[in-house]
């Protein structure tokens, strides 16, 4: 979808981390805390990226601002890329369907999977399972 399309879309925030790589304030997302079971999908295009049961609470200092994922809901679900912006060598989690920026993943002891899915609140939307 053309940028500008995306920018009539999302709201100012949404637009900022999905499509300029932007990343929210910690602590500031609706996401965070929630607890309830179901899916978190694309805040853009609506893929399913991560199931509830992933979810958990992170304990490491300054990636505890953000919601928490040991693993994507499938291995297709999220593309990684390089990223060695703002002097830091990070891996990039984006979307696989639309490309979006979600967050990064982090190699972490306090995970479940060993994994860490530093993913922002403002990127996903959440699917309460019925
Ligand atoms: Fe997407």
């Amino acid at each position: 979808m053309p940028e500008d399309k995306w920018r009539k879309k999302l709201s100012t925030e949404a637009h900022h981390v999905l499509r300029q790589k932007g990343t929210e304030a910690p602590y500031s997302g609706n996401l965070l805390n929630n607890t309830e079971k179901g899916m978190y999908i694309c805040g853009a295009c609506g893929a399913e990226l991560f199931s509830s049961d992933s979810k958990y609470d992170s304990k490491t200092p300054g990636l505890m601002g953000w919601p928490s994922f040991g693993e994507a809901v499938n291995s297709g679900a999220v593309e990684f890329s390089e990223d060695k912006s703002h002097g830091m060598n990070r891996t990039e989690v984006t979307c696989t369907k639309c490309g979006s920026h979600l967050g990064h993943v982090f190699e972490a002891d306090d995970s479940p999977t060993g994994q860490h899915y530093c993913i922002n609140s403002v990127a996903l939307n959440f699917k309460k399972s019925k």
